[in-house]
């Protein structure tokens, strides 16, 4: 194997690493070769509210952590931050181990990760309220409150960078947290459970419990004790979490869920150039990405030529070993996602989409998929409505600015778009019309801790990174003080 020593595989309550109650366990595989790497604990409904009461007990009005200096939670995810910028090699190679993605590709996340924990230890000494100029001779304020014990629940696409998503902003608003990874992928968020201790993170304020959806990750979202859970996976389970948190304890919910989101390119685009855009805007990570450009729109005038070249640069692809430095794409994440993928290559061609490369597994080890690119894609094929989830470009192609904008409509998502064009406004029109919550202009995937993420429709609720998403931890508490009136 890679070599790699495995030291955390249980769960992580109180700042120790224990045991299930059940002292269950479910194995983690490695993606690129479908071998075992390591046995995790399995937490049931008792672990879960093992870990919950640890961290109420570290939001309790009296706790360490409650009373700390708003900048000393700064220097604690300062701290962190600094730690996993040492670990960051083995933290490398241990997502890329359990997840697949190559181990450049691998530390380019946690820098992402690195940037966002930063991003948000700056805010901790920089969340306040206001004074209002109240009717009646009041003195009226808000102080903004952590919003308590958090529920966290993330998927296998970004370990890292999406825990980082949620703890970041969690941690500088006061809460305090217990986060789920997903069942495909627990390593790395162990090893980040550890590094917290060892920033000095007190007891409680951080838990992990690993284990699966429909049991760990239930748990959670219907917790009587949860104040808020956050959400990043699919719309379906999307729904279920609301659900729950609507039948248990109303407890507030963010949502990040999928998308099919267009990347439309213009006839007055450098086609050399629309072309590197789109073929890095859905398959980045195998297009494992929620803000995968998986609806290339392109304009009828450039359309043959480009999708010669998407096709060209999409059979030049490097598949195979994440841990060879010259592999551009590893497995997908498990045998369930590549056989989902390959049935929808196969509904592709049977609703009489062009395959032009690709379509089939590679090899028998490992949940290798070629990169695939199909044109002739038309709006109501299954493969330009639902969400793949793998290395499938689908080519559509369209002649007016207006007809596009429609047609980029016409989902029930709406996470992110892209346009590629030297018009700016084309560019304008196009990004004020679409129904998405990020839109990027000759750019696609452009994503940064100071600037909001998430999605319009059926793709979300409730902002990740930026200023928006610490509101997601943060409750508002108006303060009312009666003033005597002067004789
Ligand atoms: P998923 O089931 O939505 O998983 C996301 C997270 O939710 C995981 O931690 C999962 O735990 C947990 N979960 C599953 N069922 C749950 C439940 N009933 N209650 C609480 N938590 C639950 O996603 P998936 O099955 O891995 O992937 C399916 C599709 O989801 C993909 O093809 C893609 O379309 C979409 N997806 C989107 C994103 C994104 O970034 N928005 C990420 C991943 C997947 P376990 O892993 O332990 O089951
Ligand atoms: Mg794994």
């Amino acid at each position: 194997m890679s070599g790699i020593n495995i030291k955390y595989t249980k769960l992580f309550i109180n700042n120790e690493f224990v045991d299930a109650i059940s002292k269950k366990t479910f194995e983690t595989i490695n993606p690129a070769t479908g071998e075992k790497i390591a046995n995790i604990a399995e937490a049931d409904k008792e672990d879960i509210d093992k870990a919950v009461a640890a961290a109420r007990k570290a939001f309790s009005r009296n706790s360490e952590w409650r009373n700390l200096d708003a900048s000393q939670r700064g220097k604690l995810l300062f701290k962190l931050t600094s730690l996993i910028e040492r670990d960051i090699d083995e933290l490398g190679r241990l997502e890329s181990l359990d997840n697949g993605k190559t181990v450049s590709d691998a530390v380019f996340d946690i820098n992402c990760a690195i940037d966002t924990f930063r991003y948000y230890a700056g805010w901790c000494d920089k969340i306040h309220g206001n004074t209002i100029p109240a009717d009646g001779g009041v003195i009226c304020m808000t102080r903004q409150e952590p919003v308590g014990v958090v529920g966290q629940l993330i998927p296998w696409n970004y370990p890292i960078l999406m825990l980082a998503w949620k703890w970041g902003p969690a941690l500088a608003a006061g809460c305090t947290l217990v986060l789920k990874p997903a069942e495909q992928t627990p390593l790395t968020a162990l090893y980040l459970a550890a590094l917290s201790k060892e920033a000095g993170f007190p007891a409680g304020v951080i838990n992990i419990v690993t284990g699966y959806g429909p049991n760990t990750g239930a748990a959670i979202a219907s917790h009587m004790q949860i104040d808020k859970v956050a959400f990043t996976g699919s719309t379906i389970v999307g729904r279920k979490i609301m659900e729950a948190a609507a039948n248990s304890n109303l407890k507030r919910v963010s949502l990040e869920l999928g998308g099919k989101s267009p990347l439309v390119i213009f006839d007055d685009a450098d086609v050399d150039e629309a072309v590197e855009i789109a073929h890095n805007a859905i398959f980045a990570n195998h297009g494992q990405n929620c803000c995968a450009g998986s609806r290339t729109f392109v304009h009828e005038k450039i359309y043959d030529e480009f999708v010669k070249k998407a096709t060209l640069k999409a059979e030049q692809k490097k598949v195979g070993d994440p841990f060879d430095s010259n592999t551009e794409q590893g497995p997908q994440i498990d045998e369930r996602m590549m056989n989902r993928v390959l049935q929808y290559i196969q509904s592709g061609k049977s609703e009489g989409a062009k395959l032009e490369t690709g379509g089939a597994r590679i090899g028998n080890k490992g949940f290798f998929v070629q990169p695939t690119v199909f044109s002739n894609v038309a709006d109501n094929m299954t493969i330009a409505k639902e969400e793949i989830f793998g290395p499938v470009q689908t080519i559509l192609k369209f002649s007016s600015l207006e007809e596009v904008i429609d047609r980029a409509n016409s989902s029930n998502y709406g996470l992110a778009a892209g346009v590629v064009t030297k018009n700016l406004n084309t560019a304008l029109t196009f990004a004020k019309s679409v129904d998405a919550g990020s839109v990027w202009v000759n750019c696609y995937d452009y994503v940064v801790p100071q600037a909001p993420f998430g999605g319009f429709k059926q793709s979300g609720k409730g902002r990740e990174l930026g200023e928006d998403s610490l509101k997601e931890y943060l409750e508002v508490k108006t303060i009312t003080i009666k003033v005597p009136k002067q004789n």
